[in-house]
């Protein structure tokens, strides 16, 4: 079991008792749960069955997918807790992938100045870390994560039977955090994962506990990312930038975030390489395994222009300088590394090549 500063995660079955205790325990006005258009008719009716409450449950839905992960979407929500007479008592439960999550908890945390709400993660990607460590938000435009707040949930639901029906690249997706998860703080870890081409059911349920795991020991440490939460966004300072790029540039393929954090991590290995001495052998091969994963995209000069002028919105920035996460060694991470433009160029080379 992980504990976060306040929400817990508990698992499958354990993880039905401690909500409905809760349910019980807390005298709620009324229960809202956020879905989207997918995990309404897939997951909703798994659910509610295992839900114990004489409370009225109320269901809101939302558009499925990251561009609807922004404010337009978060008043659509509000104006329906609104309407269905919501109140500081209510109960928000977000049954979905991290824009669920994501949106869900940033909803409840500021409707009526705040709500408790429970995260029910769907996608593996929101298991092993959106729905874990109190990050909330939107997106700004095609900016990522621009507007939110830190705000844990009351608990955390996970219950892999879920992801029978995720389709195979929102499983590929979620892998990239897990990977990532390896590479920041667990060689062992790395090796294991790195080796999985087809993910089973069967080995993910222990996967999912020990990236929970490294994510919420080290969000317990720094739950306000002054220091050790950024190694969290290895690969995330070009990997959002590229995520927003093709969001916007329709003529390129769109990435999911998963995808676009496992390019986003060849490049951070690279530059680690190049700044920290991190081993060119462990490059070739997390490269190499990332590559027979993901595939690869293919970026212009003036793709990478307009991808490097994006990182200037990455939250990890102070008084205008782009802060990146490094590796010294796999499980060795430097964070506010600084990283000269022309080298950012290079390592597109690398990754073009690789
Ligand atoms: P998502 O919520 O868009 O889900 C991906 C797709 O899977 C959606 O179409 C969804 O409807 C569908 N889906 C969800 N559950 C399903 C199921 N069980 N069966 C079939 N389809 C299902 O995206 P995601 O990949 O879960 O999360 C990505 C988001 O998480 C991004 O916005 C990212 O910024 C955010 N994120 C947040 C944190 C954090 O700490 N808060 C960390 C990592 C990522």
């Amino acid at each position: 079991m992980a504990n976060t500063a306040k929400g817990t995660v508990y698992y499958k079955e354990e993880a039905y008792q401690k909500i409905n205790e809760y349910l019980r325990e807390n005298n709620h006005s009324k229960v809202f749960i956020l879905v989207d258009s997918n995990t309404h008719e897939l997951c909703l009716p798994a659910f509610l069955p295992k839900i114990e409450t004489e409370t009225a449950i109320e269901i809101i839905e939302i558009e499925a997918g990251e561009p609807f992960k922004n404010l337009d979407t978060c008043m659509g929500v509000w104006q329906a807790m609104s309407d269905l007479e919501g109140d500081r008592k209510s109960l928000m439960i977000n049954l979905g992938g991290g824009v669920v999550t994501d949106l869900g908890g940033f909803v409840a945390s500021t409707f009526k100045r705040g709500i408790n709400y429970i995260n029910v993660p769907t996608t593996l990607l929101s298991m092993v870390d959106a729905s874990v460590g109190g990050k909330t938000g939107v997106d700004l435009g095609n900016l990522k994560n621009q507007i939110g707040v830190i705000s844990n949930a009351e608990m955390v639901i996970v219950d892999s039977d879920y992801l029978a029906t995720l389709p195979s690249e929102e499983m590929r997706s979620g892998l990239a955090e897990i990977l990532k998860h390896g590479l920041i703080a667990d060689e062992a870890y790395w090796h294991k994962v790195g080796q999985l081409s087809e993910l089973t059911l069967s080995d993910l349920d222990d996967i999912i506990r020990v990236s929970v795991d490294i994510k919420a020991e080290v969000v317990a440490e720094d739950p306000f990312e002054n220091g050790l939460r950024k190694t969290l966004n290895y690969g995330h300072t070009l990997g959002h930038a590229v995520e927003s790029y093709c969001l916007t540039h329709t003529e390129k393929k769109t990435l999911l975030h998963g995808e676009a954090v496992a390019l986003g991590i060849i490049l951070a290995t690279y530059l680690s390489k190049e700044l920290k001495d991190f081993p060119t052998e462990k490059l070739d091969d997390i490269t190499k395994r990332i590559v027979e994963l993901y595939g690869k995209v293919d970026f212009t000069r003036e793709d990478i222009d307009a991808i490097i002028d994006l990182m200037k919105y990455d939250k990890k920035n102070e008084a205008g300088k782009i802060n990146f996460v490094l590796l010294k060694d796999i499980g060795e991470t430097e964070i506010d590394c600084q990283v000269p433009n022309d080298l950012i160029f290079d390592a597109f080379e690398f990754y073009k090549n690789a």
